[in-house]
């Protein structure tokens, strides 16, 4: 039978077992979205695969189109992103990454910014695993989404006056009068207009401190409730 070949770049984002040696890979393709295809003898020890189809590998495929499962037809890795797995707080960030950009992305819809981003936070993880990165990479994500957070004057009463909470239901920072969800220090505020505003380096080369978990903890409740938003709508539409 004949099937449609295709080349693609990817990045394993993660898999799971088929049968008794096989194997289905999640790729965050360059060109081809999301996809997920069988790599077949994957489990065997002399897999022609071997790890190049682990999760966070960084591979050049060849793939056979298939109905609803691609198939694998060839892989070669195009860098090793294996320096993280030395460290756990790396393998975790790496992780971190992978999880959000597989909640966000979409079976079979090109989105090559996406994929670059990916790519870019996982080398970014391994070459000097910034305290920021996971954050910023979320926050980012959130941008391409169109969600960006108000961070100059207050969101609600739209004065410019000091901004001491954040509040994501509310769509960013708030002032003194208006607050409402978490306390928001000024150091995470300025970490923030740094990653949403073109400073992405300067941002990234912050000491870990208690801003940058700060900045963590907003990013991590943002996506998530970003996500949850996004299930619902997805819910409400296969009911109709
Ligand atoms: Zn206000």
């Amino acid at each position: 039978m004949a099937s449609h070949l295709y080349r693609d770049t990817a990045v394993v984002l993660r898999t799971y077992k088929l049968g008794e040696s096989d194997r289905i890979v999640v790729l965050l393709t360059e060109n081809h979205g999301k996809v997920r295809a069988v790599a077949k003898g994957v489990r065997k020890t002399l897999s022609r695969f071997g790890a190049r189809l682990e999760p966070m590998s960084h591979v050049r495929l060849l793939l056979a189109q298939g109905r609803d499962l691609d198939i694998v037809s060839q892989a070669e890795a195009v860098e090793s992103l294996a320096p993280m797995m030395t460290d756990l707080d790396h393998l975790t960030a790496g992780i971190a990454v992978l999880e959000a950009a597989d909640q966000m992305s979409l079976d079979r819809e090109p989105n090559a910014h996406l994929y670059r981003m990916v790519v870019g936070a996982l080398r970014t993880i391994g070459e000097q695993g910034s305290a920021l990165v996971v954050p910023a990479f979320f926050w980012k994500l959130l941008a391409l989404e169109g969600v960006r957070p108000q961070l100059d004057v207050c969101v609600r009463c739209g004065e410019d006056n000091p901004l001491v909470s954040f509040d994501m239901h509310q769509g960013g920072a708030l002032c003194r009068n208006c607050r409402s969800g978490a306390p928001l220090s000024e150091e995470a505020l300025q970490l923030m207009r740094m990653i949403l505003g073109g400073r992405l380096n300067d941002a990234l080369a912050a000491p870990r401190s208690s801003a940058t978990h700060e900045v963590q903890t907003h990013a991590t409740k943002a996506l998530e409730h970003h996500i949850e938003r996004r299930l619902r709508t997805v819910a409400m539409f296969e009911r109709t």
